[in-house]
């Protein structure tokens, strides 16, 4: 029995050089090797019996040494070569093993010793050769290893650090695997179940399996197992959350109804059944004592906006201030625009905050604050906030909406977004929120076309937004560099912006970036609106939110750079009046992969069929796997292939919750990057 903090050097049968090569890296103790986890697997178990054969994958073969040799060609460089066949086999066919630059290697393999090698064999001009080939001495060695390790098992491959080597770590593991009890860990997770698919699974066990599988379903089982346990621990933060906003306590905003009555009054049009529903969820909400904590959840163009304002009406019909936050300047002062126009006229003031712009109302308390995240800055301007919205809220950081939350008085809050969210990941993106959907659009009438066209049709494009200028319509031209820097992408709008002046001549056309100040953006916006600018060029400043039912037209350079929910959030932006639509997608002439691609945005235009088809294309592995990236927060689960055990997760973490606090404390611990979790998840989204 060795305990988890044992040095590594105290071992039993653990080799001195690996001991001292790990602890210079930092992994100094049982524990620290027990939570080095292997990245990937390689199935070494089918030993080759017959025939060395050249082709891409590796293979293991049991080997006996014919002849070694180093091979110099001047200066440092040179090879060790050992010569090989079959430990087994009958046939004198020949493998010459290769290690380059690693002349000592004639010190370690030695004629007459049997090897199990793991590697490529490559053919030149019918001479077989291993390059550098994972390699066991079985017989004959120095050191000679009772237990293959590395070889003729599946076997795990560890990430390395510094002059760690794969092997020297991996024996650390054989021999801490090997000393420790069978229950060398506590559980975390409540049974799951007595019987079931994680019946006797223990996270001692599964740790085990982990590192030195004995068999790959065993693997999955125990990979599946400690997943579970990892958003087990996630999940019980969400819902201990929630209940924590649900018990602390809000105010009741039930409100009169006069202000509601007459904006629905002067409203030019009826709200949607779906847009109906969810207001009465959110007024439901506003109404109980608890603090509302919804997610409006609705494409765009569904019509999130009328909604939000008619949740900060009731709360400022029960006496309190409204408080709306938006990604973007020029978004914030559109919905300024629009409470303006009406909310005013119910006799409200509205304050508008920017990063540029500062208006308050000269006196008394502001009913309607709607602003960026300059609002985070400005304390005196939220004052009795009763209700704190937050629009395209997967732009902003989980830490800016806890900051604006908080700055209200057990406010409640709704937050919005356009981007469609597989059930899935909506328990871990916003396990702690309920959700209305909006589900339906105002104008199911008005339809989108989409073309995916190469560069080469632009003039015909031109000649296309000409006619439809002519008959009253405006458009945009979308120029983007991803991942480039706004400097980079200014200017190829601003390039893109005088070839398109030429193009349209005499229309007039207008440019908007990112560079340009917060006047000139306005005064852009402000012209476009107005019907004074037929075409705006612009970069991806306009993708989120903007509202100009009167524009039908959309052209998007370079298509291919974007992500499938990024250009549908693009498309957004037409389709919003009473106008057939059109989008154009330009792709290089012989993008053959592009077009392909894009053409699911030629047959939908239904953003939750899109998302998938982005997910789907993309493969959940390479959004969040865990072999990607050393820093992933989780170690374990998928997200997106994990569905059911998230659902378990959550249902574990509520019964845990109510009947199990000793369990708390330590399944907590286990888990603290829940922030980073969340915005992971909502990178994927977008
Ligand atoms: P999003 O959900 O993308 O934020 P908006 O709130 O900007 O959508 O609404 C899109 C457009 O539809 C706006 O011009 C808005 O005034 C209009 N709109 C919203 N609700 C309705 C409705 N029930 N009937 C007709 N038009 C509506
Ligand atoms: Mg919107």
């Amino acid at each position: 029995m060795i305990p988890l903090d044992l040095s590594l050097a105290d071992v039993p049968s653990l080799p001195v050089h690996a001991a001292r090569l790990l602890a210079k890296e930092g992994v100094k103790t049982v524990a620290d090797v027990v939570w080095h986890l292997p990245f990937r697997h390689e199935d070494r178990r089918h030993m080759q019996a017959m025939a060395f054969q050249a082709g891409p994958l590796p293979s293991c073969h049991h080997v006996l040494v014919t002849k070694t040799g180093n091979k110099f060609f001047g200066g440092r460089s040179g090879v060790f070569e050992a010569v090989v066949r079959h430990a087994t086999g009958l046939l004198g066919q020949q493998l010459t093993l290769k290690w380059w630059n690693m002349p000592f290697m004639s010190r370690v393999i030695a004629e007459g010793q049997e090897l199990i090698v793991y590697g490529v064999i490559k053919d030149s001009k019918g001479r077989l050769s291993m390059s550098h080939p994972e390699y066991e001495i079985v017989k004959g060695g120095a050191d000679d290893d009772a237990e293959q390790i590395h070889t003729g098992r599946i076997t795990p491959i560890y990430r390395l650090k510094g002059a760690m080597t794969q092997k020297a770590l991996r024996v650390a593991v054989w021999h801490v695997c090997q000393a420790l009890p069978v229950s060398f860990v506590d559980d975390l997770l409540p049974t799951p179940s007595a019987e079931g698919e994680f019946a006797g699974q223990t996270r001692a066990l599964a740790l085990r399996e982990v590192h030195f599988p004995s068999s790959m379903e065993k693997l999955e089982q125990s990979r599946r197992y400690l997943a579970l346990e990892e958003f087990y621990g996630y999940q019980l933060r969400v819902a201990r959350r929630k209940r924590r906003v649900i018990e602390s306590g809000g105010r009741k905003q039930i409100g009169t109804g006069e202000l509601l009555r007459d904006f629905f009054n002067e409203l030019p049009f009826q709200l949607t059944t779906a847009q109906q529903r969810c207001l009465d969820e959110i007024h439901r909400d506003m109404a109980s004592g608890a603090p509302m904590n919804r997610l409006l959840h609705g494409d765009v163009g569904s019509g999130k906006t009328v909604v939000a304002f008619a949740a900060m009406l009731r709360a400022v019909e029960s006496g309190r201030q409204a408080v709306l936050m938006a990604p973007t300047q020029i978004l914030a002062e559109q919905h300024a625009r629009n409470a303006r126009k009406w909310l005013e006229p119910l006799g409200l003031r509205v304050a508008l905050r920017t990063g540029q712009t500062r208006q308050t109302s000269p006196t008394g308390q502001t009913e309607i604050v709607i602003g960026t995240h300059a609002l985070l800055h400005d304390a005196e301007l939220m004052h009795n906030t009763g209700i704190v919205v937050i629009d395209e809220q997967h732009k902003f950081g989980v830490a800016q909406r806890a900051k604006l939350i908080r700055k209200g008085d057990t406010p409640d809050v709704l937050v919005m977004t356009a981007t469609p969210i597989p059930r899935t990941l909506t328990l871990t993106i916003y396990g702690d929120l309920e959700v209305s959907t909006i589900d339906q659009k105002p104008r199911d009438g008005v339809k989108i076309v989409t073309k995916v066209r190469p560069k080469t049709k632009l003039k015909d494009a031109a000649k296309f937004l000409r006619e439809q200028i002519e008959e009253g319509r405006q458009g945009y031209i979308v120029y983007a560099l991803i991942d480039e820097s706004d400097k980079l992408e200014a200017g190829a709008a601003t390039k893109g912006y005088e070839e398109w002046s030429k193009l349209l001549a005499p229309c007039e056309v207008g440019l908007l970036h990112g560079r340009m100040s917060a006047e000139e953006k306005e005064d852009v916006m402000k012209r476009f609106r107005a019907g004074k600018l037929d075409a705006l060029v612009a970069t991806t400043v306009i993708e989120v939110g903007i509202d100009v039912p009167n524009a039908t037209v959309m052209f998007i350079h370079d298509a291919g750079r974007f992500g499938l929910a990024q250009l549908h959030q693009l498309r957004g932006r037409i389709g919003r009046g009473a106008h057939m639509s059109y989008c154009v997608l330009f792709v290089d002439d012989k993008d053959e992969e592009n077009r392909q691609r894009l053409a699911i945005m030629e047959e939908t235009s239904d953003g939750f069929q899109i998302a998938e088809e982005d997910l789907r294309r993309r493969g959940p592995g390479d959004v969040l796997g865990h072999a990607q990236s050393g820093q992933a927060p989780l170690l374990f689960g998928e997200l997106l292939a994990d569905t059911r055990l998230v659902r378990l997760a959550r249902q574990l973490a509520e019964k845990t919750l109510d009947e199990d606090p000793q369990l708390l404390r330590p399944a907590l611990a286990t888990f603290r990057d829940e922030p980073v979790i969340a915005e992971k998840a909502q990178a994927m989204m977008q």
